[in-house]
């Protein structure tokens, strides 16, 4: 593992990358994808949105279906199952949201959109990767990045239907607990929907805000990316 200067660390931004495929993904090929600058952020506020309807409705996960995940443990750091599990319980209490631990893979994360199936049907994939084996990574610009991608079309309806979170296997080998699950929470909040804010009082701010938990405005962000704002779900 690389031993990244901590003054260096201190200026590694999150990244936030977004995939939107506006038709059906019938075949890979089909796919249209916008990547953002992944530096990018929104004015200053509390909480800001990757997605928008034209009514300022946010893009998110559908409410009343579980977001299977599955992880590939290859690289992870110690207690990387607790760490997502409970980082993961937090975005489902903020949201409302389920997620279902579909189990393992080793399937690579893919820059190019997340359009190789998934084990057990899994919608998103969670992998730690070598910091060499990832271009942010490796040039310091980032320590974990996250890509939700919109399917849908029909109906005029938009929902994220894939997603992949990567994480820097050499910051988290060394990083803190608290470090470490401030990271996967940010990451997480893009992963359902939410962008930077430039305002480091929040967890979304684009540097990151190392070691917070989700603070206020993140929070209400959160609660409108899911039945807690949405549909009620039986
Ligand atoms: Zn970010």
């Amino acid at each position: 593992m690389p031993s990244t200067p901590r003054r260096r660390r201190s200026r590694i931004r999150f990244a936030a990358l977004l995939l939107v495929a506006v038709e059906i993904p019938l075949f890979a090929g089909l796919l249209v994808a916008q990547v953002a600058d992944p530096t990018r952020a929104r004015a200053a506020g509390d909480h800001a949105f990757l997605v928008q309807a034209a009514d300022g409705t946010p893009v998110t996960w559908d409410p009343c279906s579980p977001v299977g995940y599955v992880v590939d443990w290859t690289d992870a750091p110690d207690g990387a199952l607790a760490l997502v599990t409970d980082a993961v319980a937090t975005v489902e209490e903020a949201t409302g949201l389920t997620f279902t631990a579909l189990g393992s893979t080793q399937l690579s994360p893919d820059q190019d959109g997340a359009t190789d199936p998934l084990p057990g049907g899994a919608e998103v994939l969670v992998s730690w990767v070598p910091t060499a084996q990832d271009e942010l990574f490796a040039a310091g610009e980032a320590i974990g990045w996250a890509r939700p991608m919109v399917v849908g079309g029909r109906s005029g309806g938009q929902v994220y239907g894939r997603g992949q979170i990567v994480l820097d296997a050499g910051w988290f080998a060394d990083a803190s607990p608290t470090r470490a699950r401030g990271v996967l929470l940010h990451e997480l909040g893009h992963l359902v929907g939410l962008d930077h804010v430039e305002d480091p009082s929040q967890l979304m701010d684009a540097g990151g805000s190392l070691g917070r938990e989700y603070q206020q405005g993140d929070l209400e962000g959160l609660a409108r990316l899911g039945p807690l704002a949405g549909p009620r779900c039986s």
